[in-house]
Parts: C-alpha cells; structure tokens; sequence
C-alpha cells in the first residue's frame, strides 16, 4: 500500500467512530513523522512511516483512541530515531502530545533479558508506574503489535528476543489491562517465533479440525439461532477455534496431547440486556447438556481486570464439548479492548484533563477492591498510585525501592558492601548529591572506592529504607569495634565513678562472670562495644546491676566498722581499714550510712554551700544547693515529701567540686583573656569555659570551675566582677 493511501485509510477509520477528531493536527503530525523519518526504511525496505502509520492505524481501529493519542502514535518514534526534541513536539502540537511521545521513548528504551520471574513482575510494574499516562501503554502496546505483525524481517536472534520480551512483558499487561484480542494475539505471535515448531503442530491441527468440524460449528451456530430468535432475543453468534496459545499452555502445561484438549470450540452470544444473558443460558443448557463444574458467573462476580461474562462448557448431540460465552455488547467491549473501552467512553468530553481521566481509572480500581488478589487491580494499584520506586542498575536490572528512597538506599539495596563503601552516586549519567530523590526509570550507579571511610551518621537519617538504615547502623557496630570499646569503656568507668566504686571491684574475676551472664554478654569487650555504638546506654547496665553495687557498697561499710585491738593497748579499738571519703563525696545524709551521692547538674553545690538531698530513683541522693529553684518547697511533690532528706557537708570533703558560674558583661576584646587570667590567679581549675555574644554588644560567659568550697568560690566570684565591663556574677540554679 501507498503511503499516502495508507494515511487515508487512517482518517477514514477515525472518522467511522469520531468524526470530531483533530484531522487537521493528525494529518500534520503524519507530514511532521514523515519528514523526521525520511532517511530510514524498514527492514522489508518500505518507508519507515509506515510503521508509525500501522500503530496510528492499529490505535484507531482497535482501540477507538482519541485525537491526542493518534497523534502521539503517529510521532513515537520521532524523539528515539530522529534529532527531533520534546519541546518541538510541545511547540507545534501540544505538551501533552510531547509528554506521550516521551513516555512511549521511555519505555523503547527499556530493555529486557532472560530475568528470573521476580524481575519480569517489576519490569511489569516499572512500565506501568512510568507510563503515568495509560495512553503510553496503549500506544506503546499497539508499536509492540505492529512490530510481532512485522517480525519475520528481523534477523532470527531479534525475533527470538523481542517474542520473549512480548511474552513475559507485553501480554501480561494487555491482560492485566483487559485487552483479550491483543494480548491472544500478541502471545500467538510470540509463540510463532519462540516455539516455530509446537505453533506449527497447532495451527496445522487446528486447520484440520476445523475443516473436520467446519458442519458441527455451522450446526451448532443456526441451532442457537433459531432457538434465540423463537424465544424473541435479538443476538448475535459467532463461533470460533480457541486460540493457538492457549491451546499450547493447556497441552503443555496440563501435559495433554491435541485431543485430549478439552474445548477447542468456542461460541460467543452477544446480547442487548444483562437479563437476556441469563435467559440465553438457560436456552443453552435446554438445547444442550452442560457439563458439571464448568460454569462460570463473571457477570455477578467480574474478574479483576473488569471481565465480565457467563462461560458455560456443554456437550454437542455428537459428544463434542464447546464452549459458550454470554455477554453484553458493552461487556464484550470490554473483554476485547479492556481499559482502552472505558477510555474510549469518556472521550469526546471537552476541556476534560487527564487527571480526570486519571481519576476515574483509580477510581474504578478503588472499586473493585477485594477482588482476587493475585491480579492486576493490586498490582496496578500499588504500581500506579503507590510508594514504589523502580530504578536501573547500569547492567539493566530492575531495583524496586519505596518512594523517595536516595542512592544510599539503591546502593544498600545491592548489597551492603556497595553501600559501605560508597563515594559518590551518579543518576543517568550525572553525579547527583545522596540525598537526591530517585525517579521511576532513573538508570543508578554507585561508584566505590576501596579508600573510602564507611557510611556517616548523617546516612542513617537521608536512607528512606530501613533495609539500608539497619545495613549502616550494623556497619558502625562492626567495623568501629575498637573504637566502640574505648568509647564504651569510658562511658561505662565515669559512670561507676558516680556510684563510688572502682571498675575492679565490680568486675572482680569473682564477680564478672556473674555479672556477664545477667547482662547476657560474652566477655565484657561486647558489653563496651555494645555501648559505644549506642545499643545500651552506661546507665542502663548499671541499673541492671543495682543489686552487685549494693552489695559491694555494703562490703565497704562492714570494713569500715570492722575494728582491731590497738596494739600494747587491748582495751583499744582502732578502723581496721582507714574511713573512706571518697565514696561519700563528703557529704552526710541523716539516717543513710554509705548510700551512692551525686550532685545535681542544675545548682553545682559546693561545700559551705546550704544543702538538701533528695532520694532518687535507682541512683542514690541527690544534692541541691537549699535556694536551688528544683529544691524549693513548693516545687516539691507531695507524694514525693519523704524523698527530701536533710544532708550537710562532713568533715572529710574532696579536693575540688565542680560548679558553674555565669558572668554577663558589656562585650569587649581580652574580655575572656582577663577571665582567664582571675581564674588562673585564683587557683582555679577550668573544666570548660563558654562565650557568647550578645546581638545588643553585650557576653555572657559560661564557666565550668572546680572550686574547693563556698569561701573559694566567694573570692573567685569577687575578682571576677572587679573585671571591667564585667556587670554580674552569678551561680545558676534551677
Ligand atoms: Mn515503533
């Protein structure tokens, strides 16, 4: 055929089913694509607009598209083959146009090889997910048909490749999609090129049983005529062979051979009224003898893809089973051209957008939630409208990721070695930061170094998976072990300090094993690491241990009470160990002999200080200056009255106490310099000093010192002030 002839054909077969259709538009999309292509020609040496106008024409007739979607088959090969961009398309037909022609490109340039079935059901989804717009996938499916119609051109390698891809990808989703007629003849197509031979054997068989059986169809077709047209129902009748490869799956996958093949007849009554189906039915199994447990109600139960009929398989008066389909002319729509049927229904709607259309295809797969699960209404749902995410390796496997998810989680999704030692992430060819958000289709690649220092920190907060969160948390407790265990170590000794035991009595060789086996660790390297890495916390173990502290705690007081003759002096009794002052911290609680003390963060006592202890939970007293704000009277709870005890400074005080002062000052050079300098003057340790300005030109300065009481603090404090441009001088509480 012509060309040009072809073309007419075209717009005569849009104008059959909508003469509103653009034609103007179509026919310059046609002249455009013709232009683009001229220099290429098809493997059968035609023009290669022949092709897109064979997808246009197979949009139309098949599929009744619209205008928007003739075009975009017309040009679908425009941005793949030729220099031609998006924005060309955008400009001289419309972005909506543009982005169909993209979509369709999108999907060329997937490509597909022998994957395990897990794969192929994300490469399934992945093509839906990218679509957005389901007339991507209906033109894509229409390129796809006309390219099988077309195989036996290519080289045998080709067809072998692109059958294989047609029958794992592109008919699971024309039926996932509701498109019977494409997807049969999508998946017979297939069949011709992957099995040459078992799709001879068929067809051949079928040809031969047809022309056996070619009276018995004709038969049965006027008997149900007849019947039809005495009971006054207005129907038509077709009969037909099954086709080729659903035949094949049964006798291959059933193991069956030709004849034992059950129904390879197949009637189709097509009716006006859901009512007369059911009376066509029961016409049916009067004129012939249905077989038990073949019926089948997708009328009152439709399939998942939106299938619906009554399916009856009885037995001809010759013994030769057939079987029967009744439905609707819209059913029959439908179980023909699936999704596109419904599409076709709402067009012709002007100013509607596509998110309205949109809408509707989510809606109704809202509404048939609860159907058979396996099917495509999940799938397509969750593709669709969901939290996936499916990118590309470079080798063109397919990672399926949630929505949002970042390099770091891709590259831990290939493994966590990839994730460990990742430097840098590139998407399509560009390196992009790790917190970029990836896009359906984006082709990932991770590039590592044997030098690189591990995953940070921040990772566990940019990574959306948790597979990839879990991965970079077990790498910080694996690889930084050493590091763990001193972290671990000092948190867990400065927390003992607090307790006033040293870590050699507690992990004593008579008490550690015990102490291991209630912690449920093998050797106490793992209790460190476990608490350098942020499993558990110093505090934690201890208050697991409550128990050996007091009983260590109690040891120490027994020895101290223990007492020995003075020697040459029997009536005389001296410690038999010296008092120990450290553990109290030299503080006295009232009726508490050698309890655990702390001092509270909020006021920083000192000695000379007014005191007053509170009980805690699990830690011992507690020590508040008396004008600390958390001490005062009537901040106290008072069902926690009995938990302020009287405390006072004994006689056997520490070296030094740490204790915070604040100073406020008008802001000058050498300010903190001449801080400094009292501070050293005075004899007083810094443990931290921290400065901050002021927007109106003022400081306040934080000063951590250890101070030996009250009275050195006093003079401390005195000096400070007399520092110029110093104004206050203050301890804070509370
Ligand atoms: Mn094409």
């Amino acid at each position: 055929m012509k060309v040009q002839e072809q073309f007419d054909r075209l717009a005569e077969t849009i104008r059959s089913y909508n003469p509103g259709a653009n034609f103007e538009q179509i026919k310059a999309a046609f002249e455009y694509a013709r232009e683009a292509h001229k220099e290429q020609k098809r493997k059968d040496g035609s023009p290669f607009i022949t092709h897109p106008l064979a997808v246009a024409q197979i949009v139309a007739e098949e599929l009744h598209l619209d205008s928007e979607s003739i075009v975009a088959a017309l040009l679908h090969d425009c941005i793949e083959d030729t220099p031609v961009t998006h924005e060309d398309i955008a400009k001289l037909f419309s972005p909506t146009i543009a982005d169909l022609v993209e979509g369709v490109s999108k999907l060329t340039r997937v490509h597909y090889t022998s994957k395990a079935e897990e794969q192929m059901e994300n490469l399934r989804k992945m093509l839906m997910a990218m679509a957005k717009d389901i007339r991507v996938i209906l033109i894509k499916i229409s390129d796809r048909l006309h390219n099988m119609r077309t195989m036996e051109y290519q080289s045998l390698e080709k067809q072998k490749q692109k059958s294989f891809e047609t029958m794992e990808i592109y008919a699971p989703i024309a039926h996932r999609l509701g498109m019977q007629k494409m997807k049969w003849e999508l998946e017979d197509l297939s069949l011709k090129y992957l099995d040459p031979v078992g799709y001879e054997e068929i067809t051949e068989a079928l040809n031969e049983k047809a022309a056996e059986y070619d009276g018995f169809m004709a038969d049965i077709h006027d008997q149900i005529i007849t019947r039809l047209k005495q009971a006054g129902i207005a129907a038509r009748v077709y009969g037909r062979m099954k086709h080729p490869y659903s035949i094949y799956r049964k006798m291959y996958t059933q193991n069956k051979s030709l004849d034992d093949v059950f129904d390879l007849f197949a009637f189709r009554v097509i009716v006006d009224t859901v009512a007369d189906c059911y009376n066509v039915l029961g016409i049916i199994h009067d004129l012939f003898k249905p077989l038990l447990g073949r019926f089948k109600d997708y009328i009152g139960t439709p399939k998942p893809n939106m299938y619906q009929s009554l399916h009856t398989t009885v037995m001809g008066q010759n013994g030769i089973p057939f079987e029967v389909q009744i439905r609707t002319k819209e059913m029959h729509e439908i179980a023909e051209y699936g999704i596109a049927a419904h599409w076709k229904y709402k067009q012709g709607i002007s100013g509607e957008s596509n998110e309205q259309s949109y809408e509707w295809v989510r809606k109704l797969l809202e509404n048939q939630e609860g159907a058979d699960a396996e099917d495509f209404i999940h799938s397509l749902k969750v593709d669709m409208f969901a939290d996936e995410v499916f990118v590309f390796t470079p080798q063109g496997d397919v990672s399926n990721l949630p929505t949002g998810a970042t390099p770091i989680d891709f590259a831990y999704n290939i493994h966590s070695a990839i994730g460990n030692s990742m430097v840098a992430a590139k998407v399509n060819g560009r390196i992009v930061q790790f917190d970029y958000r990836l896009q359906n289709g984006d082709v990932v690649e991770i590039i590592t170094s044997k030098s690189a220092h591990g995953p940070s920190r921040d990772w566990m907060k940019i990574a959306r998976s948790s597979e990839a969160r879990s991965k970079i948390r077990q790498w910080f407790k694996r690889e930084k072990r050493d590091e763990n265990i001193v972290n671990g170590r000092a948190s867990f000794d400065s927390e003992l300090k607090h307790c006033g035991i040293a870590m050699k009595e507690l992990l004593s060789d008579d008490n550690l094993p015990g102490i291991l086996k209630k912690l449920s660790y093998s050797s106490l390297d793992d209790m460190y690491a476990a608490i350098g890495y942020g499993g558990i916390t110093s505090q934690k173990i201890l208050g697991r241990l409550r128990e050996d502290i007091q009983r260590i705690n109690h040891q120490h007081q027994i020895e101290r009470q223990a007492t020995v003759p003075v020697e040459g002096n029997p009536d005389q009794t001296r410690p038999a160990v010296p008092v120990r002052s450290k553990g109290e911290q030299g503080i006295v609680v009232e009726g508490l002999s050698n309890c655990l003390v702390k001092f509270s963060k909020c006021c920083t006592p000192v000695p000379g200080d007014d005191i007053v202890g509170f009980i805690t939970r699990g830690y011992g007293v507690s020590v508040h200056r008396s004008d600390c704000p958390n001490a005062a009277p009537e901040r106290r709870r008072p069902e926690e009255a009995g938990r302020w005890i009287k405390v006072s400074w004994g006689t056997n005080t520490k070296e030094s106490y740490r204790t915070i002062l604040s100073v406020f000052g008008k802001d000058r050079i050498n300010l903190i310099l001449d801080i400094s300098t009292v501070l050293s003057s005075t004899k007083t340790h810094v443990a931290g000093l921290n400065a901050r300005s002021t927007a109106d030109g003022f400081a306040e300065i934080t000063v951590e010192a250890d101070v030996t009481g009250s009275e050195h603090l006093r003079t401390v404090m005195k000096k400070l002030e007399q520092v110029s441009g110093v104004m206050r001088v203050t301890r804070p509480a509370g």
